[in-house]
């Protein structure tokens, strides 16, 4: 995962681990840490907001955006957070 960097695809302001992010179940935690997925309800973000006061910007941008890196080992690690969000979906 060391070549793979995540940053803000608007501003560049890069995630520091800290849970900036709230589901509507009121769970806080860090989004990156689990792809985008709450993981107290599951729900799953596929969109991901730059948090404004920590020097992000503000704005949201879609998950998958904010990976950036080799371009094979992003596709891969894309790839599988697309296979979580899909897993024990029903269809
Ligand atoms: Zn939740
Ligand atoms: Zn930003």
């Amino acid at each position: 995962m060391d070549d793979i960097r995540i940053r803000c695809p608007k501003c560049e302001w890069e995630p520091d681990g800290k849970p900036y992010w709230s589901c509507t179940c009121g769970h806080v935690w860090d989004t990156f840490s689990t792809g985008g997925r709450c993981p107290s309800c599951s729900k799953v973000w596929e969109d991901t907001e730059c948090i404004d006061h920590a020097g992000g910007c503000g704005k949201t941008s879609p998950h998958l955006d904010w990976y950036e890196g080799l371009e094979d080992i992003v596709a891969q690690l894309k790839a599988e957070i697309l296979e979580r969000w899909h897993e024990g979906v029903a269809h």
